[in-house]
């Protein structure tokens, strides 16, 4: 019999073969990880967005507090 090194998904406590040669997770995991992805670009695009607005605040509070 051959022996086939099989990745199982890095995802815990899921024991699957991996979707891809080279992937991480299983196609569950990976769709899934992909769809987190997703979410994590547009929470990270709202608080880039929104950090900078939130720091000239702040500036404009403490120049206000200094004079
Ligand atoms: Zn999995």
């Amino acid at each position: 019999m051959k022996k086939t090194t099989v990745k199982k998904c890095k995802y815990p406590k899921c024991h699957k073969e991996t979707y891809k040669n080279h992937g991480l997770f299983c196609l569950e995991h990976s769709r899934k990880m992909k769809e987190n992805g997703e979410k994590a670009g547009k929470v990270l695009a709202v608080a880039t967005a929104t950090v900078p607005i939130a720091f000239k605040t702040v500036t404009n509070v403490i120049k206000q507090i200094k004079k």
